[in-house]
């Protein structure tokens, strides 16, 4: 283990061998050298950095999991570290992985024939096809197992799909978009790959967002969206399906909340150790020692949360409540953290140019989506006491 300061205190990458060690470093390097000095005036505009995507491409990273043609299959714990180091850097650009490599790739990875697999993750792994994943609707987002309400109907050899989407990452340049939709006819959650350009789904991109402001959210509007019955996931009959990706995701995401926390602790302790007051670094005053520490130690104890979930994800124990629990434990601890960096910033904090009050500003979105943390809460209690506090 290093003598210098260091935030993986406890030497968790030490877990990974060497390729996979190199690889998380070859995105650190990525995220440091074509990231950083960018992404703020991205963000400032709510623009996607697109001319970035080939770079993202070459580092071999989407669907890092997956074992489909074409994709890398590496292990769910190298997955995570690697989402991690990207949000230590930059949570927006993370995002925009976790959805086309996590989401939407999973989707056809967990729910697709070897024949979809085989059409469209190869594509997605060279990042030549980009995917978003709708899900959400805007009068249902925590309900949305029973609450779904775009419709799929079939025609022949074809469905008809009709209804809005909200929070749509990707969607508006997608080349891919998996649409959940209820099957009329036997009232099920199926879902449909639908191709950048069909007839009938159009995009209102969302604006004024206070979070996440590089991701492109859309809402989709789906007015008599014809997709050929060969675009239906073959594997997804039912919402437990489309529940087999958002467990994997999900883990992605409490990765992603930890490289969060773990970037605004960085920043901060070397902020700290820079500013002077009182004639010496405020890094040496007990009460921003604290601080530092209680940063630290959320970091220390998500990772290690999620080294663990991630390890029985590989070994194919993981269950929901597990990944549940990960993602509200981490997103709480980065609120705190994200908060308490900003603290010992003081009012360099709320500067972009100190990255983190985008940290601050990022953290809420990641907290509340794939699962706030009330119903992450309710899942793991529902595990716990064998009691549904779902209605
Ligand atoms: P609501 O469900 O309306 O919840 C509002 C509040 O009520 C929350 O605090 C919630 O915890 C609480 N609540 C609800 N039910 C209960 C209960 N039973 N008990 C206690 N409290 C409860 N979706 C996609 O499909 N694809 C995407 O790519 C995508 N990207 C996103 C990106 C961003 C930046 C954001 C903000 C969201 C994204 N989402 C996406 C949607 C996201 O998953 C939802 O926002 C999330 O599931 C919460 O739903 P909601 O916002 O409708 O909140």
């Amino acid at each position: 283990l290093s003598d210098t300061p260091d935030s993986d205190f406890l030497g968790f990458e030490l877990l990974l061998d060497d390729e996979d060690r190199k690889l998380v470093e070859r995105v650190r390097e990525f995220m440091l050298t074509h990231v950083e000095p960018v992404i703020n005036g991205f963000w400032t505009r709510a623009e996607f950095p697109h001319e970035l995507v080939p770079g993202l491409a070459d580092l071999g990273i989407a669907g890092l999991q997956y074992d489909g043609p074409g994709c890398p299959g590496r292990s769910s714990l190298l997955d995570g570290m690697v989402a991690m180091e990207m949000a230590r850097v930059d949570a927006s650009m993370q995002t925009f992985m976790g959805v086309h490599g996590g989401l939407a790739m999973g989707s056809v990875q967990l729910c697709g024939s070897d024949e979809q697999r085989e059409r469209w993750l190869p594509a997605m792994a060279r990042m030549e096809l980009i995917g978003a994943f709708g899900l959400t609707e805007p009068e249902v987002g925590s309900g949305i197992a029973g609450g779904l309400a775009t419709t799929a109907r079939r025609e022949g050899d074809e469905w008809v799909l009709d209804g809005e989407k909200k929070w749509i990452g990707n969607a508006s340049f997608a080349d891919l978009v998996v649409i959940w939709a209820r099957d009329e006819a036997d009232d099920q959650v199926k879902g449909f790959v639908v191709e950048k350009g069909a007839e009938g789904m159009t995009f209102d991109v969302t604006q004024d967002k206070i979070a996440l402001r590089v991701v492109q959210n859309a809402e989709i509007h789906l007015a008599g969206v014809r997709v050929p019955e060969a675009n239906r996931l073959q594997g997804a009959s039912s919402f437990e399906d489309t529940a087999k990706v958002l467990k994997v995701t999900r883990m992605g995401v409490a990765w992603q909340a930890t490289g969060c926390a773990r970037g605004a602790y960085e920043h901060a302790l070397r902020y700290t150790l820079e500013r002077q007051q009182f004639g010496q670094p405020i890094a040496g005053f007990q009460l921003v020692q604290d601080l530092l520490v209680k940063m630290l130690s959320n970091v220390v104890a998500s990772t290690a949360m999620c080294v663990r979930v991630s390890q029985l994800q590989d070994a194919g124990l993981v269950k929901d409540e597990h990944a549940s629990l990960a993602k509200a434990f981490t997103t709480a601890r980065m609120r705190e953290t994200v908060g308490w960096a900003r603290e010992v910033l003081g009012g360099n904090g709320i500067l972009l140019e100190h990255h983190v009050g985008r940290f601050v500003a990022d953290a809420e979105a990641i907290y509340s989506y794939e699962g706030t943390r009330e119903i992450n809460t309710l899942i793991v209690g529902r595990a716990i006491t064998g009691e549904s506090a779902f209605v």
